[in-house]
């Protein structure tokens, strides 16, 4: 870990949303092909999938998508605000690459989060702050079995995405030792 404090973490966990996209890209091409000598990586990516889908169904049943839609067109709009895009890093994002997402940064949106789309948030893996955030509207209107439920399934997620992002961490040394990843490379895309 002390190679990647020295030379990495800085790159992965600060930097403006657009410059955590562009790294994020430039390890998924490696970690793409990486993928099969990662032991267990594949198969925790599917499962934290699972547990992501799970969430999302639950907080759908809650009526969260009509009710966040609802608080996003109101008066000061949602929680989904401009600055709230600085809370991805470069894993997390990587994360959602592995799992197919489409990630994109709308650099123009000065109001809304860039990484909000017309269904919402485009992750399927989201910023932790994110995850774990639930604004008073949401404690106030939901049943406690509901809540439960949620706090449950964001607390599997979290620990699963916590799980795959110590793998993905932890396979990076390896990959800078054998000249796959430097430090030039992730920042100038060469
Ligand atoms: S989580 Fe709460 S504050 Fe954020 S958009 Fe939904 S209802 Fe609004
Ligand atoms: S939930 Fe998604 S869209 Fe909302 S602030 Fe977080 S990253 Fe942005």
């Amino acid at each position: 870990m002390t190679f990647l404090n020295t030379f990495f973490l800085t790159d992965l966990y600060s930097g403006s949303p657009v410059e955590k996209v562009d790294i994020a890209r430039r390890l998924y091409a490696v970690f793409f092909d990486q993928l099969p000598q990662i032991p267990q990586l594949s198969s925790t990516l599917i499962t934290l999938q699972h547990h992501a889908m799970n969430l999302n169904v639950h907080m759908q049943s809650m009526g969260l998508g009509q009710l966040c839609s609802r608080c996003a067109a109101g008066p000061g709009g949602g929680c989904c605000s401009a600055y709230m895009a600085d809370n991805c890093d470069v894993i997390q994002i990587l994360l959602n690459l592995l799992m197919d997402v489409r990630v994109t940064f709308d650099t123009k949106s000065t109001v809304s989060c860039g990484f909000l789309g017309p269904s919402g948030c485009l992750f399927h893996i989201k910023p932790i702050f994110c995850l774990n955030y639930n604004c008073t509207h949401i404690l106030r209107g939901a049943a406690s079995q509901d809540l439960s439920v949620l706090y449950r399934f964001a607390n599997t997620v979290l620990s699963g995405q916590t799980d795959a992002e110590a793998m993905l961490l932890s396979a990076l040394p390896d990959l800078i030792k054998n000249g796959l990843i430097s430090e030039d490379g992730l920042k100038s895309g060469t």
